[in-house]
């Protein structure tokens, strides 16, 4: 259980902790002297998710993560996931080459994998602290595996979309958004939780992130991040055989939880995002990358694609082919 300190020298009492706390771990109490502090009476409730200490100007909160309770969950009482084939590694090794060849890829694209209950967890390591979901996208771009049952994770938010724990109340009433004054009203607040899609209840076990030449099971979804040209050259390869347009579902919130992994898991259809401001806030995204997020099923067609417009499309427009002659 993360400990939650609050330094009563520093505090104001202003009350902003408990206000933005999404598991109301924090009570104001009077000090005696008729000055209010932060009491964090219910840390048995803590995420660690790090939103209090960034919100008080008075730096007065520290979270102090043991790792005890990672630790003591992490005793596998399942059996371990049979790795997939090696013929399905080399696959998967052979589409990472092409995107990040063909595109120029900085970063490595991502294997996701939603574990539902029950089933079997692979051997990969679990983060020693908590992070949010967005935080082990962005690391396993970096190279990095990580198996994250519900006690990995840091955001109350994500973690309740991607169906691994319960929403907590103060996310469910849409009050939460309103101070964080990213929305005008209960009411939009209502319309954007409706709007987006999440999974039942505690119907997940684990996520499990990989870049996808390390894949250890089949992803249900491949993460890119990359450069707005980059993601033109994506769209076109999806619509290469087909000729179609494509509509995504953009809105700033839940980018990599609902835009980059749940939509396409439950339409089965690629999608774009342009970031949130939980991931832009909680990682070292540079502000020029966007994510798409591909269910495993359009991967073979979009890599064709991408091979196809990698022989002349792609290099003609680097080479600004049409750029006009000085005059
Ligand atoms: S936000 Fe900081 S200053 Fe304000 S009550 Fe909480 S700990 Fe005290
Ligand atoms: S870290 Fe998050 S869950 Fe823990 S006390 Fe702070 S705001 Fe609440």
């Amino acid at each position: 259980m993360p400990e939650v300190i609050v330094d009563h020298a520093l505090c104001t009492g202003c009350g902003t902790c408990a206000d933005f706390c999404p598991v109301e771990v924090f009570e104001m109490r009077g000090n005696g002297n008729g000055r209010l502090y932060a009491n964090p009476i219910r840390q048995e409730n803590c995420w660690a998710c790090d939103t209090c200490v960034g919100q008080c100007k008075r730096n007065a909160i520290q979270i102090i993560e043991t790792g005890d309770e990672i630790a003591a969950k992490s005793q596998r009482d399942t059996a371990t996931a049979r790795p997939i084939p090696h013929s399905e590694k080399q696959l998967y090794a052979s589409w990472h080459e092409t995107l990040r060849t063909v595109l120029g890829l900085r970063w490595a694209p991502v294997a996701i994998k939603l574990i539902p209950q029950g089933d079997p967890l692979p051997d990969v390591p679990m983060p020693r602290t908590k992070l949010r979901y967005c935080q082990s996208l962005m690391m396993a771009r970096r190279g990095k595996s990580l198996l994250m049952p519900a006690q990995c994770h840091a955001c109350p938010d994500g973690t309740h979309i991607l169906g691994l724990t319960e929403i907590p109340p103060k996310l469910a009433s849409g009050e939460l958004y309103l101070h964080f004054k990213k929305l005008a009203s209960m009411d939009a607040a209502r319309q954007m939780i409706a709007e987006r899609p999440r999974l039942p209840e505690k119907s997940m076990q684990a996520t499990l992130v990989t870049p996808l030449n390390k894949a250890v099971l089949t992803p249900d979804v491949v993460a890119v991040i990359a450069q707005p040209e980059q993601m033109m050259w994506l769209t076109m390869a999806s619509s290469f055989y087909t000729g179609h347009r494509s509509t995504f579902q953009i809105s700033g919130y839940n980018a990599q939880c609902v835009e980059t992994t749940l939509i396409p898991y439950t339409r089965g259809e690629f999608n774009l995002s342009l970031g949130c401001y939980g991931c832009r806030a909680s990682s070292d995204v540079s502000d020029d990358l966007m994510f798409m997020g591909v269910p495993i099923g359009q991967m073979p067609d979009l890599i064709r694609g991408l091979e196809s417009l990698g022989r002349k499309a792609i290099p003609d427009s680097r080479n600004k082919v049409y750029l006009p002659p000085n005059i």
